[in-house]
């Protein structure tokens, strides 16, 4: 039997068309489908729906809810579920969406490309064919699909604004990569199989502040923050976990931070490998006024974590706690 596929278009450059304004999405997922050679469409019964027609610059938190929506809507209907998407922010909606409808017995499959499927050399039809047979691996999870590798939802990340090779694994091996032997599965990398049935968790706060910090940035950024009533921030403090002290005190802003309620997570700018805050004073430092380790997650997991957790609690000790679990393969925990 064909494996039903519900394939959501959001828009991206997939579906982007020249206009004088420049490339903007115009095609509909129909007409993405329709490009897609009549032997692979052959192999599966795709069903399309159009939920959004972006730009992903321009999808937002509300984007995110309604995706997560039309995905648990359709979780008992289609064997796998493939997401059309822009790659800018292609990472941030795997992370989320890994949380947002964790434990989804059905792969989801975000895919997109870095030239309009239209143009002769768009990497958008290949693209789209591996999302296609993703989704019909029967992998419960979300993923992204692009240049011939599969990479777990929250460990993806956009390193590339040309090539094709647009997306890393982070910290985790790739879920899944063609060869002449098709699609092989790293069963290692996969997701742990929910025991649990999946429940919609899609409330949030966009209240989440991200802070690169540069050397002699003014901590007085924080008071600002709080001010704004952001409700959390993540720091990308340097190397494997440091912030500075001496003549501008980042730590005491921590602790205001903490006294004001707000979760603070510290990463680092470091792409690759765990930081940990408890290796340099400067970092120690930090751990004392209560921030919470951000560990080997991306930023882009890290941010939506934090957006998602205090979506689900008002109470920072609880924030803390959904940071000491791996909700969707973000984190590994020693
Ligand atoms: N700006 C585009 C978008 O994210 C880029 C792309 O899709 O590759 O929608």
């Amino acid at each position: 039997m064909k494996k039903r596929i519900l394939l959501l278009a959001t828009g991206g450059t997939i579906a982007s068309q020249p206009t004088e304004e420049g490339l903007a999405p115009g095609l509909d997922g129909a007409a993405l489908a329709s490009l897609l050679p009549e032997s692979v469409l052959a192999r599966y019964e795709v069903t399309v729906r159009d939920i959004l027609r972006l730009d992903s610059s321009n999808i937002q938190p509300e984007e995110w809810q309604l995706i997560a929506r039309r995905v648990f809507e359709a979780r008992e209907d289609y064997d796998g579920i493939v997401i059309t998407h822009g790659t800018d922010t292609m990472a941030y909606t795997a992370s989320i969406l890994s949380v947002m409808v964790r434990g989804i017995p059905i792969p989801v499959v975000l895919t997109g490309a870095q030239l309009p499927i239209e143009h002769p050399l768009s990497d958008g039809e290949e693209n789209l064919r591996l999302a296609l047979a993703m989704a019909e691996s029967g992998v419960g999870g979300v993923f992204v699909a692009f240049d011939r590798k599969v990479i777990l939802g929250t460990r993806a990340v956009k390193t590339r604004t040309t090539g094709f090779d647009a997306f890393e694994s982070v910290n985790w091996p790739y879920v899944a990569q063609v060869s002449g032997n098709g699609l092989n599965l790293n069963d290692g990398a996969l997701p742990a199989r929910s025991e649990s049935p999946c429940v919609l968790r899609d409330a949030l706060s966009p209240r989440v502040f991200l802070m690169k910090l540069t050397p002699g940035v003014d901590p007085e950024l924080f008071d600002m923050l709080l001010q704004m009533h952001y409700r959390g921030i993540v720091i990308e403090a340097f190397g494997a976990g440091g912030l500075h002290f001496v003549r501008r005190d980042l730590v005491a802003k921590l602790q205001a931070a903490a006294q004001a309620g707000v979760s603070v997570v510290v990463c680092s700018q470091c792409l690759y490998e765990p930081s940990n805050f408890s290796v340099y004073e400067v970092g120690r430092r930090a751990l004392e006024q209560g921030v919470i380790q951000g560990l080997d997650m991306t930023t882009e997991a890290a941010v939506t974590k934090l957006m998602w957790a205090l979506g689900q609690t008002e109470d920072p000790a609880e924030v803390r706690r959904y940071f000491q679990r791996c909700l969707a393969g973000e984190v590994a925990l020693s």
